[in-house]
């Protein structure tokens, strides 16, 4: 890893540099020039401009030539999923990746490079949503005979259904035994809005979080990789790398 020294820029490559959420993550490194060197952005398709803002731009098949990095984000989606997490290996380098939608082999493929580079992979970068998490897994716990079902909003590009964060929570739910039941609705712009609801006899609990700007989700991301460059070899959780 680049920095012997932790107080030098991370050396970042951002992986599907061209989406909402890469976008989002080049800006925000951009703001915070001590703490972040971006080497290189990465797009499905071959980008229109080689050099933007002083960033050199790859398309995803030509990856094997971008240049030396400490962490990659990653927000594509899983068709481009495979070979960054394999250049990661590679390179020894470490990965924070969002991209949701993974295949269980895919799954599998992350927990086996974790055996070789540092990692985290969340469905959801938001402080709210680690929160959300540990409330559900409470509520459960005290009301496993009610019924549980997740609701989710999100924009209608949205690929997967239902989202990753759905699942991780419904996951969260279920360590109680509950059984979930998921909805999804694909609406207009919406960032990001997840609903845990347990009803019972006369009675009903919602729990809510709502995303207004994905901007959490990058600098939720950009805190991740900061905290993971220069750990062990291992499977982190965004917990894990909370101050
Ligand atoms: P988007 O469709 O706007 O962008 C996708 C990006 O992936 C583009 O840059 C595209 O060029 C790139 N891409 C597509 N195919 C590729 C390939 N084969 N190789 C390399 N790059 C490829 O999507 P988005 O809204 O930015 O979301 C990206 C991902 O992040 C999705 O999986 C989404 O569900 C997820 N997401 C996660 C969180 C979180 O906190 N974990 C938050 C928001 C979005």
């Amino acid at each position: 890893m680049n920095p012997a020294d932790s107080s030098s820029p991370l050396r970042l490559l951002i992986h599907g540099a061209s989406g909402r959420m890469g976008q989002s993550l080049l800006r925000l490194a951009a703001e915070q020039p001590d703490q972040f060197t971006v080497v290189g952005a990465v797009t499905g398709r071959p980008p229109p401009q080689r050099v933007v803002d002083g960033v050199p731009h790859f398309a995803a098949r030509e990856m094997n030539g971008v240049p030396a990095f400490d962490v990659v984000i990653d927000f594509s989606l899983p068709e481009g999923f495979d070979s960054i997490l394999s250049l990661c290996s590679q390179r020894g380098a470490a990965l924070v990746s969002g991209t949701t939608g993974l295949s269980d082999a895919q799954r599998q493929t992350l927990d086996e490079a974790s055996e070789r580079i540092p990692l985290v992979w969340a469905s959801n970068f938001s402080l709210g949503v680690a929160v959300l998490t540990e409330l559900t897994e409470r509520a459960a716990k005290a009301l496993a005979q009610w019924d549980c079902d997740i609701i989710e909003s999100h924009h209608t590009q949205k690929k997967d259904a239902p989202s990753g964060t759905a699942l991780t929570l419904g996951q969260a739910a279920s360590t109680a035994g509950v059984e979930v039941h998921y909805a999804s609705l694909r609406a207009g712009d919406i960032v990001g809005e997840h609903t845990v609801q347990f009803a019972g006899l006369g009675e009903r609990i919602e729990l809510v979080h709502r995303a207004t700007n994905r901007d959490i989700f990058a600098r939720g991301a950009l805190h991740a990789a900061r905290r993971l460059a220069g750990k062990p070899p291992g499977s982190y959780r965004v917990r894990d790398l909370l101050d």
